[in-house]
C-alpha cells in the first residue's frame, strides 16, 4: 500500500505522565487500522496527534501527498493549517459530541461540507446523497436529538464523509451501541472509507471491531507493543 501517514517518535506528556512514549507508525492508504489497548494506554492521545487535534511534544507526523491534498508536516503546521486539514482532508466520527443536537440531520452534514468550502446548494445536495446512502432518507429533517443512537452515528458517518476525507479518524464510534447496531454501523463506516480507497483509523475496545479491520496496533503505557502488520514488535 502507498503510505498516507508517517509518524516518528511521537511523544506526549501531560504533567509528569507520558501518554505517548515515542510511537513510530506508518499508515497505508486504504488501510483500516484499529488502535487497541487498556484504558489510559494512549490511544486517544495518539489519534489526536495523528489528526492534528493536539501537538506532540516531540516527534514528527507527515501526511503524504494525494490527488486530494498536498504533502504536509502536520507537526510543524500552525493551528490555522491544522484546522484546514481537519476540515478538508480528515474526517471524524466520535462516540458523541460532534453533531449539533438542535440542527437537523441534513443541516449537520451540510455544515461540515460548507466548513470545507462547499457552497450551500452543493453542500445540501451532497448531504442528502450521503444520508440517502446511509438509509436515512426518512430522517433528513429530524433533529439529532430525535434520532436513535444508531441513526445518529450514521449521520456522524455522513458528516465525516461528505468532504470525501483522505483519512477518517474514529474514536469508539460504536461504543454506545448494542452489538447488532454496532456491527451495522461499522459496516457503513468501513464501506464509506476503505470502500472508496481512503483510510480509516479507529480507536476501539471492541475485539469485534478490530477483527474487521485490516490491521490492529496495540498500545500499552504509551508504546506500541503489537502490530499485526509486523512480527513480534515487542521483542
Ligand atoms: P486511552 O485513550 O488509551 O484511554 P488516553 O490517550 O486518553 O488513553 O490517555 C493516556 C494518558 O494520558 C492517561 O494517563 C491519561 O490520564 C492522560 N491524559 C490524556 N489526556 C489528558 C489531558 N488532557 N490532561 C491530562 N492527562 C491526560
Ligand atoms: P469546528 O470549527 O467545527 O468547531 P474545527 O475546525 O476546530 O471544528 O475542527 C475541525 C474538526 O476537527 C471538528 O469538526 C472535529 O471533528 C475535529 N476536532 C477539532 N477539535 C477537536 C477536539 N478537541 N476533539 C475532538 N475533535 C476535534
Amino acid at each position: 500500500l502507498p503510505t498516507i501517514i508517517t509518524a516518528g517518535n511521537v511523544t506526549k506528556h501531560f504533567n509528569q505522565t507520558y501518554a505517548l512514549a515515542g510511537v513510530d507508525l506508518t499508515i497505508g492508504l486504504g488501510e483500516s487500522l484499529a488502535i487497541m489497548g487498556p484504558s489510559g494506554s494512549g490511544k486517544t492521545t495518539l489519534l489526536h496527534c495523528l489528526a492534528g487535534i493536539i501537538s506532540p511534544d516531540d516527534g514528527r507526523i507527515r501526511l503524504a501527498p494525494t490527488d486530494r491534498s498536498a504533502a504536509a508536516d502536520i507537526t510543524s503546521l500552525k493551528e490555522s493549517g491544522r484546522t484546514a486539514l481537519r476540515r478538508e482532508v480528515f474526517g471524524f466520527v466520535f462516540q458523541q459530541g460532534l453533531l449539533l443536537p438542535e440542527l437537523t440531520a441534513v443541516d449537520n452534514v451540510a455544515l461540515a461540507a460548507m466548513l470545507a468550502g462547499m457552497n450551500r446548494a452543493d453542500a445540501t445536495a451532497h448531504a442528502r446523497a450521503w444520508l440517502d446512502r446511509l438509509g436515512l432518507t426518512e430522517h433528513l429533517n429530524k433533529r439529532i436529538g430525535q434520532l436513535s443512537g444508531g441513526q445518529a452515528q450514521r449521520v456522524a458517518i455522513a458528516r465525516a464523509q461528505v468532504t470525501q476525507p483522505v483519512v477518517t479518524f474514529a474514536d469508539e464510534p460504536t461504543g454506545a451501541l448494542d452489538s447488532r447496531t454496532s456491527s451495522e454501523v461499522l459496516t457503513e463506516l468501513l464501506s464509506s472509507t476503505t470502500g472508496r480507497g481512503s483510510t480509516l483509523v479507529v480507536v476501539t475496545h471492541d475485539e469485534n471491531v478490530a477483527a474487521r479491520c485490516s490491521r490492529v496496533v496495540r498500545l500499552a503505557d504509551g508504546r506500541i507493543v503489537a502490530d499485526s502488520a509486523m512480527q513480534d514488535v515487542a521483542h
